[in-house]
């Protein structure tokens, strides 16, 4: 079969390589129908993704049909339209032990540590598959993950009904997020630097969006929350004065959100934290969050047809990180189709 490779940074090829069998009886196999490329699939392209090792079957955003199970597999079926959950965890350790297997002390996601989904066919345990219960257009079946993160950072940040929340980037990960909020009721304020990027929000479901390099945003903040400050921000900006300012801006008793994976420090007072007693969390993958995004696609709550800026034939990879790399402004999420 036909898969996605990245040999070393900046070499992707279609290479051949065995289709996956079935080997133990939880074993499902996929027909890969959809991928989603994102920012991490660049960066083991660039070089710059600190956990990939090369040579890697890149792609941890996939869906399709199931093409086979193994004898122990009950969850799932031949032909079910399925998302599958790329993280995989020991079960053993600390995090898994308390339910935290997102950030299992060996944890290992598919497209990065280990090969991944953008291939013809990919072997999946039957723990990380999820049912679509509607039918459901093939080329967005791989789209179901980046809205996991979406969940992921709601439930880290405990976001709820009537909670005012500012997310910091209108990136896929922001407009994710956003869209889970108002799916969980919350009112919405995003900020980012491009244009489009915040019509796109704006049209997606979000409340109000700034655009910071023209508007102050604390006085924004004021507006949206009748000057009582904001007590939810989540961070995709991430980088190191995007969390101090997230620590200015949270208001007492504020929760924020850290998604950010790179190694610079920021400067934060202690007293920041101490006075208004914030929560400040981190925000990893997803813990068991799929089956929210399945049924928030089903009730019509998220719309990854509105994420998804272009689908390309996945043999046409180079002119989609071509695409990204070269027009990040106008890309929210491109999609390789495999049939
Ligand atoms: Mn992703
Ligand atoms: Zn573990």
């Amino acid at each position: 079969m036909k898969a996605i490779q990245v040999i070393e940074p900046f070499r992707v090829e279609i290479v051949d390589v065995p289709k996956p069998e079935i080997t133990n009886p939880d074993d499902v196999i996929i027909r890969v129908t959809s991928g989603g490329i994102c920012g991490s699939d660049i960066g083991i392209y660039n070089g710059t993704n600190s956990l990939a090792t090369y040579p890697r079957l890149i792609g941890h955003e996939f869906g399709g049909i199931v093409e086979s199970i193994g004898s122990a597999v009950t969850n799932t079926a031949p032909g079910d339209q399925v998302a599958a959950d790329p993280v995989i965890s020991c079960g053993h350790c600390y995090a898994c032990r308390i339910g935290r297997h997102n950030v299992c002390r060996d944890l290992e996601v598919m497209g990065v540590h280990r090969d991944g989904g953008f291939a013809e066919y990919v072997k999946v345990p039957a723990a990380n598959i999820h049912l679509y219960h509607k039918k459901f257009d093939e080329s967005l079946l791989g789209l179901a993950e980046p809205y996991t993160i979406g969940v992921e950072i709601n439930q880290r940040a405990q976001i709820q009904a009537d909670d005012r929340v500012l997310i910091m980037g209108a990136g896929p990960i922001g407009i994710c997020a956003m869209q889970v909020a108002k799916r969980n009721g919350a009112k919405v304020i995003m900020t980012d630097l491009v244009k489009e990027r915040l019509y796109k929000a704006k049209e997606m479901g979000a409340d109000e969006i700034v655009s910071v390099s023209e508007e102050n945003l604390e006085e924004r903040l004021d507006r949206f929350t009748e000057g009582e400050g904001i007590p939810v921000i989540v961070d995709t900006v991430c980088i190191p004065s995007s969390f101090e300012q997230a620590v200015k801006l949270a208001c007492p008793a504020g929760r924020i959100v850290c998604l950010g994976l790179k190694n610079q420090p920021s400067s934060i007072c202690m007293a920041d934290i101490t006075k208004k007693e914030l929560t400040i969390v981190g925000s990893r993958l997803n813990n068991h969050c799929f089956d929210e995004v399945i049924a928030g696609f089903e009730d019509g709550s998220l719309t990854p047809q509105k994420l998804m800026t272009k689908a390309y034939n996945y043999k046409d990879i180079m002119d989609a990180l071509t695409m990204i790399t070269e027009h990040p402004k106008d890309v929210l999420k491109l999609v390789l189709k495999f049939n």
